[in-house]
Order: C-alpha cells, then structure tokens, then sequence
C-alpha cells in the first residue's frame, strides 16, 4: 500500500510522478532536501523512527554492497516495520519485494552504474519485484549525462551526491558528458553558477554548477516523458556515453519488461533517426502483429508501393497518383522503414501514421534486413494472385527481389525510373487492366475488420464484425450490427476502433479473449482507479480497450495502466470509462400465461440518447431499449432511448424493462440498490398489476441473467 507515491504518466519504463509530502515532489527528481536517514542497523540495533509527513525517511536498514553472496542478505535481512509517514526501505535485487514502503532504495546503486548489461538486470530484476506504485530511488549516480537513460530504465528518485563529488574533483558536467574543469576556455552554460568569470570559477562553483545542471536534465526528462518522447531523445543523448548506448541496447532485449509498460497507441510521434528505433516497442509490436494478426481479405492482386512522407499515406500527393492509377484493383501495401510493410486497412493505426524519419533515400543495411524479414513473413501469410511491386530501385526493389526469390514468388515490377513518373503510372494502370474493382463496401467493412485482427487479436475482425453496416466516410466509420445498433467506431487518431457497450458484450460472447478489469461494487463513473481493481487481464497495456465488470456495473473503456500494475497498485488512475451500464437488481413479474400489453407505463418522459447517468437523485437513466417493443409491443424509436417513471408513495423510481424476459406474460423490472427492499417490490408489483392488462401472478427477485433467484 503506498499512500505517498503515485505514478500519472507513464513513457515505457520511465514514470511521471508524485512523491506525495507536505510539498508535493514531481519525480523523476533530486530527493536530497527531503530524505531523512533513521540510519544503518549495522551499526546498533535502532528503534523505528517517528517519522514526519515533510520527509521521506529511510528506515533503518543493512545495505548490501553488489555481489553480497545471497546467504549473507538472507542471514542479516531486516524485518521492515508498518509505519503511517513516508518511507522508504533499502534493498537489492536479490531482497527487493513489498516491504510496505513508498520508495525502495537500491543499496548497489554504484556497483552497477557503468555497466550496461548488470545494471539492466538489476533495474529489471528490482523493479519487477516492488510495487509498480512505488518509487526507485539510486542513490550516489546521477549525473546530467546518465539521468535520462536511468528515468528510462524505471528509475524516479536520484540525488546529488556524485555531481556534488565530481565538482570538486574538478570536473564540469553536462548532459554531453564531463569535461575538466581545467580544459575549459569558456563556460558552456548559463545558470547561476556559471555566471561567475571563467578566471575565478572554481571547484566549489563546478559542484553547484554539476547540481544545476542534473537538475536542469531532470526537467528535460520530465517533459520528455510528458511528451511521450523520452525514447527519441535518449537515442541521441545517450550516445555521447558508451555504456549509456549499450544499456538502452539492452533494455531493448529486455522485450517483455518494456513492451508490458509501452502504450498501445498514443499521440507523441516517433522520431526514426537510427537503427535503434527498429528495435522499439511500438515498432516491433506493430510488425508481429501485422504478420500473425492480420489477415488479408481481399481477393484482388497486391501492388507493394513506397511510403509517403506525408501520414496518413493516402493524403499524399504519390498515393493519390497511385491510386489514380489503381482504382480499387489491387490490395495496396506500403513498404517502409521504420515500421516494415503497412496494409492500406491499417495506414492509421498506431504507429503507421505518427513516425517521422530521415529521407535520403538510402536504407542501411539493417533497415533493409528489418523490412525484408516483415515483407517475408506478411507474404508466407498472405497470399496474392498476383504481386506487383511498384517501387523505386534504391533499397526497395532490392528487398522485393529477394524476398520474392526466398519464398519463390512472381513479382511484376511497373516502375521505369521513379514510381510517380507518368510512364511508370501508366505501366501499374495497364498491368492491372481487366482486374475487378472492389467497392466501397468491401473496403470499409475490411478495413474495420483488419482493425479489430490487430487490436484484439486474430480472427477477431471475423468474430466480432461478421454482420455489420458501416455508416460515414473513411476514416470516421461507425459501425453498427444487423439491427441497426452501433458496435464501435474507428477512432482516426489512432487507427483503432472504440467499442459501445454493445461492441464490448459481443467481444464477452466471442471466442476472442477479451481483456477484462475486475472491479468491486460500485458504478464508475468516468474513470476506475486502481484500488477499485479487483483483478485485470495479464494482457491489458496501456491504451488497450478494456471491459469493466463488477457486480453493478458493467463498462468499456481504455486502459491507462498494465493489467499487472492495475492490481499491484493501489493510487492512480487504472481505465477510463467510455459507456457504463449499472447492473440493477431485478424482479420478475410472473404476470400468467397470456401475452399482456403495458398500458400507460409512462408518467413522464424524457428523452435521452441511449444509457446516460446523472448524478442527481433517482435519475439513472437505462434504454430499455427494443426489448420493451418485445415485452410489449409498444412503438419504440432505434435513436431515443426512454425513460419511464413510477411515482410511489414513497418516492419516485426510476423503471426500466430490461432483458431477461422468458417467455410472453414475463416482464423483469430492475431497481436501483438501495431499492431493493421486500416491501417495495411488493408495491412494484401492484403498482404494475394496475399497469398491465393482465394480473400479476407473482413477483420474483431475479439475478442477471434473469434467472429466479
Ligand atoms: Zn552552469
């Protein structure tokens, strides 16, 4: 349970966050003015200390130095007391686990930093062991040069120390590194320290310049993590240090520790401006599913084109002489680096619309490797009755041909000298002569269902979106189901598609597996925090689509956190709610065994577009929807749902027909919680008695399904 610390964004690994003390600290931070040390019990035995809501205090605690033998930490472990104010407990990788406090201290901080590999496994190993709603603290090793890359791997709290030392070693930090102080013939800064001549700068003004400056790159990485950016900005900065370079290389083989806490979709753009951005997760989790989610549907030849600068592709000026030249004969997939090949369903999802990269022309030899292995395995999977590559020699015929040759594939190459070049246009147009065209139809309904096949899975587009009607133009679809009601629609900004309640009971019924959120009772409204989790799917990331169900309510909404930290943690801000639903407890009238009409239910009507609630008394609304036209054949329009109303002597109450009805002469009648009383149903039950043309035999409480209780 952490009371003093919460996260409220998250960048990968990195956090934004709060160390929650009588002045709020925004982390990643300096903790040097708020850490209070109760001191090590090596040397006495010590009493737990009292604490104070202004600090974070370090409880008493044996650090181990790295490469403590595990026996050694067990023998001499230390049994961490509960206490009420802000604390943190130190550890190492070997004894991190939830020891009950805010912050953990990681006691091999200096024995780790300087080496990529070790201190990769150390980060991975502590943090994967403490609360995801705690703060790591690495005393003794910040620097301007290394902080970023240290936020990057999950760490939130650093200190002073080793600029405050470096400084008075003679030694000028900055975020490109260190230089002696000697060396320098010009400050190259401009806080308060450095406004001090060059000629009387010395030791003591370096360690409050080396402060300023940590500080100054602490700010940076919040904003980068703000952003959403921090990745683009540290495979830059990073490089000015090997060891930097090599653990954010490393971090990258650590696949599982990023790729749980990187969001499925989000606004920040990606920067591609090394190889490095291949082996991102949005880029690699885009690849893998493109080539084992999605599956072509359409039965038209495939034309393979270069990518635009211009995102989405089909608003470029090229993709538009393309398609010119196409007319819906073809299946059109974009080859690019960074993201490998693009289908023309997916050109907005997340992240084939939101990347930037370096246009020379020129692939290396590892963005021609990467694109080649993505097309190889969208082609082992997909198959064409024919293949035509409309692309332009530099790097991409390479890739065609050889991936044509490795799978023993006919490829048609269309383009003399430039892909957009009339005569190249012209050779796609009359190589696709005598093709059929596909229409609008086809092309949306497989465009929604490409969608879902990425975003829940395999065979989801079939299973979800089998009978459906797609209404408004590309790219705002909506989709709806045989009846008319609407499922989901695509959300342009991210190419994904955002489900209505209806869309989210069908995902339930599918044989999809839906990723769920577990709550306790209550109705949420507009977001769930996390201590209201009960249990999430180990699948959720961070954007995902989520069903909410608790025993009364039942949502859809977008994840803000991991399945795991949705449980793990106990602050914070778990899913936000889309649609939410209040599961009332019901009642059956067993109104006999002839089919009745309901006469004059409504005392008064309001008009409301589908389910809605208010937060003033008695006004939960539910659109009772098409069944009431079912139970009792009352005209019922599709947009407008009604509300009707039973005024009792003792209040007024809400009434909704809902479904559950068994059979003619059945109606079930839900009442809100704090209703459900013995003696109201009663009076439910005569009140509807003088409502229905038939009388109430007998009035059953039931459960959600309807069934008798
Ligand atoms: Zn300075």
């Amino acid at each position: 349970m952490t009371e003093y610390f919460e996260v409220h964004e998250r960048d990968g690994a990195a956090r934004l966050g709060e160390v929650r003390l009588a002045a709020s600290l925004a982390t990643p931070a300096v903790v040097d003015d708020v850490l209070a040390d109760a001191g090590s019990a090596w040397v006495r035995e010590r009493d737990p200390p009292a604490g104070d809501e202004a600090v974070l205090t370090v409880l008493p605690h044996r650090a181990f130095p790295a490469g403590t033998p595990g026996e050694v930490q067990d023998a001499f472990a230390v049994e961490y007391p509960d206490v009420e104010f802000p604390s943190a407990a130190v550890v190492t990788p070997e004894t991190a686990a939830d020891h009950g406090a805010d912050a953990y201290v990681l006691s091999t901080a200096q024995g780790i930093v300087g080496h990529a590999e070790t201190f990769v496994d150390a980060i991975v190993a502590t943090r994967e062991a403490i609360p995801a709603d705690t703060a790591l603290y690495l005393p003794g090793v910040a620097t301007p040069a290394n902080v970023a890359t240290l936020a990057y791997a999950g760490v939130d709290l650093v200190d002073t120390d080793r600029t405050v030392v470096k400084g008075t070693q003679g030694k000028y930090l900055t975020t490109d590194g260190e230089y002696f102080l000697a060396d320098l013939e010009e400050l190259p800064c401009a806080c308060p320290a450095c406004q001090t001549p060059r000629e009387s700068f010395d030791r003591e003004d370096c360690a409050e310049h080396n402060r300023h400056a940590l500080r100054a790159a602490l700010g940076t990485v919040r904003e980068r993590i703000r952003a959403g950016r921090l990745r683009d900005y540290i495979e830059g900065q990073a490089r000015h240090e090997q060891w930097l370079t090599a653990t954010f290389r490393r971090l990258d083989d650590q696949y599982a520790y990023l790729e749980q806490r990187t969001p499925v979709i989000r606004r920040a753009e990606i920067t591609a401006a090394t190889d490095d951005t291949l082996r991102r997760v949005e880029i690699q989790r885009y690849a893998e599913r493109v080539t084992s989610r999605y599956r072509n549907r359409f039965s038209n030849p495939l034309v393979l084109v270069p990518c635009s600068a211009r995102k989405p592709y089909s608003d470029s000026r090229s993709h538009g002489q393309f398609h010119d030249a196409i007319q819906y004969r073809a299946h059109l997939v974009s080859m690019t680096s960074p993201i490998g090949v693009v289908p023309q369903e997916l050109e907005l999802t997340y992240p084939a619309q939101h990347y930037d990269t370096v246009v020379t022309g020129r692939w290396t030899a590892t963005e021609r490797e990467f694109v080649s292995d993505v097309l190889a395995a969208y082609l082992r999977r997909n198959e064409y009755p024919r293949i035509i590559a409309h692309v332009p020699d530099e790097g991409y015929r390479g890739i065609c041909e050889r991936v044509a040759d490795e799978l023993a594939l006919e490829m048609e190459f269309t383009v003399e000298g430039h892909p957009t070049a009339t005569a190249s246009l012209a050779n796609l147009a009359s190589t696709l002569s005598g093709e059929l065209k596909y229409g609008k139809r086809e092309r949306q309904h497989n465009t929604v269902r490409a969608v879902a096949d990425y975003q829940f899975g395999e065979g989801a587009g079939d299973d979800l979106f089998a009978d459906i009607s797609v209404e408004s133009h590309y790219p705002k679809l909506r989709v709806r189901n045989g009846e008319g009601e609407q499922l989901a629609m695509l959300v342009p900004e991210y190419g994904v598609l955002a489900l209505t309640l209806a869309g989210a009971r069908r995902w339930v019924e599918s044989s999809v597996p839906t990723r769920r959120v577990e709550i306790d009772a209550f109705v949420p409204h507009g977001s769930v925090l996390a201590p209201g989790v009960v249990d999430a799917s180990p699948a959720v990331r961070p954007g995902d689509e989520v069903v909410i169900a608790g025993p009364e309510a039942v949502a859809v909404g977008r994840a803000r956190m991991s399945g795991p930290e949705m449980v793990e943690s106990s602050r914070g801000v778990a899913s936000s709610v889309r649609h939410v639903e209040e599961r009332w407890p019901s009642v059956r009238l067993d109104c006999g065994p002839e089919p009745f009409e309901v006469v004059d239910v409504s005392r008064e009507h309001r008009l409301v577009d589908g389910i809605r609630s208010r937060g003033d008394d008695d006004v939960t609304v539910v659109d009772r929807g098409a069944v009431v036209r079912q139970a009792t054949g009352l005209p019922h329009d599709d947009s407008v749902g009604r509300m009707d109303w039973l005024r009792f002597q003792n209040g007024l109450y809400p009434l909704a027909f809902v479904g559950g009805v068994t059979r003619p002469g059945d109606a079930v009648v839900q009442l809100e919680q704090r209703h459900r009383r013995e003696s109201l149903l009663d009076e439910v039950a005569l009140q509807l008695a003088g409502l229905v043309d038939s009388p109430v035999v007998a009035v059953h409480q039931v459960d959600q399904e309807g069934r008798v209780e």
